[in-house]
């Protein structure tokens, strides 16, 4: 099995901090990161030194994943599963933990090792405290959760997504956001009610939002869009009509395999879900990933977002759209984090790495200057508006606003009197000439200029 550097250095760093003395250890690798890769490299060592390992998991695609992979690598591999009643005493076990689970009183297998897939899912906590004397990694890209503390006493964190992107593993991504705030929705066990967030989404409005937004800005790139519950989901597909086709947990397997065929075939490209292909659901070819609900799950959100992030010989960057407020709660998902292994401040999030919004709807951090996808450059603090040049417009009175020069439209627009978009109107109503002058202005480049000129939006002359 080869590893990358960074893939190399996590396991050395695992088996430095069992050397330190560490018997339970957290395994962080951001999703994409190849985790499977890393624990299936550890329990062929393992094998070749004949210890008996056990690798736990609790969803059927991880563990056919993780069987493969292994099997993939030489490793002889014994299960435990629903459908196999005899249970393994020795070697390396790959089991689904709620089969190991009913069947602990009968295990007469003792691991040396346990290797936890998913790790911040607390379900596994019965399973890993009948093995005491186990040492145990557990691998997750988000390891929060209140059992985190309490079973594991260290946190080994592998490279940020950043590195990851720079290294070409994992690919660029530019997020936008459609719905910076959902109100009105309570909390229940730290997510948002579910039956409450569906009526916040049920509306026309954002079925039509969502739809219109697509088929403006998509070009029919795969799509892979998330929703609250099974009957949004479903909407949400009807909006989309022959673009669309949904995948619930009403699908059955047959047609979901079929459905997931066509989509990476370009049958269709919307694919519709609501929360079952977050995780072990490997579809490089998705180029934007919409987030149509909001979600106070800091894992949750990461993994919506990383289905589109690996990347193609033919794709180093995907979209995120987030129609629920999450960038501005949780953070980009390419920002840097830390994992400490201690309660945190608050319960789901990690206190969100801060952002800030573009006209354009771009969310970029906090700290850039300049908008990367329109060349929009943030006004900085320091620099005066001219309220001499603003008096000048607006002592015109009558004057409408088509009327204005270009210069007198980026007054406008820089002391907030309207919005850049309908200054961008404007613009494009006055011709090629007047874009290309307001655009060497704002710094704006080339591309930016000839999406301008394929907008159609008209807009209603003012005064100003
Ligand atoms: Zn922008």
């Amino acid at each position: 099995m080869q590893l990358r550097p960074y893939q190399f250095k996590l396991e050395q760093d695992g088996r430095t901090a069992i050397t330190e003395g560490h018997r339970k250890i957290i395994m962080q690798l951001p999703t994409g990161g190849g985790k499977t890769v890393v624990f299936s490299s550890i329990l062929k060592k393992a094998e070749a030194k004949q210890t008996d390992a056990l690798l736990l998991t609790d969803r059927t695609e991880l563990f056919k994943q993780a069987k493969r992979t292994l099997e993939f690598g030489g490793v002889s591999v014994r299960t435990i599963e629903p459908s196999v009643k005899t249970m393994p005493t020795s070697g390396i076990v790959v089991a689904m933990a709620p089969t190991l689970g009913r069947r602990l009183a009968k295990c007469g297998f003792s691991p040396k090792l346990i290797i936890v897939d998913e790790a911040h899912i607390g379900t596994f906590t019965r399973v890993l405290e009948h093995f005491p004397e186990a040492v145990v990694l557990g691998f997750t890209a988000t390891p929060t959760g209140k059992h985190i503390p309490k079973l594991y006493t260290k946190i080994v964190q592998g490279p940020q997504v950043k590195e990851l992107q720079q290294l070409g593993n994992l690919c660029r991504a530019r997020s936008f956001q459609m719905i910076d705030e959902v109100k009105g929705v309570r909390t229940q066990l730290g997510e948002y009610a579910n039956s409450e967030l569906f009526t916040f989404y049920d509306k026309p409005t954002l079925y039509e939002g969502v739809r219109t937004t697509w088929l403006t800005r998509a070009s029919m790139r795969p799509t892979l869009i998330f929703c609250v519950n099974i009957e949004h989901a479903e909407r949400t597909s009807q909006e989309f009509g022959e673009f669309a086709r949904v995948i619930t947990s009403n699908t059955s397997k047959e047609d979901r395999e079929r459905t997931l065929r066509e989509h990476r075939e370009g049958t269709f490209p919307v694919l519709v879900n609501c929360g079952i292909l977050t995780t072990g659901f490997d579809a490089p070819y998705i180029e934007i990933v919409v987030i149509n609900r909001a979600t106070k799950s800091l894992p949750l959100f990461l993994q919506m977002c990383g289905r589109g992030s690996r990347p193609t010989d033919t794709k180093t960057t995907f979209d995120i759209w987030d129609f629920g407020g999450n960038f501005t709660r949780h953070g980009l998902w390419q920002a840097n984090r830390e994992w400490p292994l201690e309660k945190h401040r608050t319960k789901h999030t990690l206190g969100a790495p801060p952002v800030r919004k573009c006209t354009c709807g771009a969310m970029l951090e906090a700290s850039a200057k300049e908008c990367e996808y329109c060349g929009y450059v943030f006004p900085v603090a320091v620099a005066q508006p001219k309220f001499g040049v603003l008096q000048e417009v607006l002592e015109k009175q009558g004057k409408r606003v088509s009327q204005c020069s270009v210069s007198e439209l980026v007054e406008l627009e820089t002391n907030g009197r309207f919005k850049a978009h309908f200054i961008w109107r404007v613009l494009r109503g006055k011709g090629e000439a007047q874009v290309r002058e307001y655009a060497k202005i704002k710094g704006y480049k080339g591309g930016w200029v000839l999406r301008q000129m394929k907008e159609s939006k008209q807009y209603k002359d003012v005064n100003v």
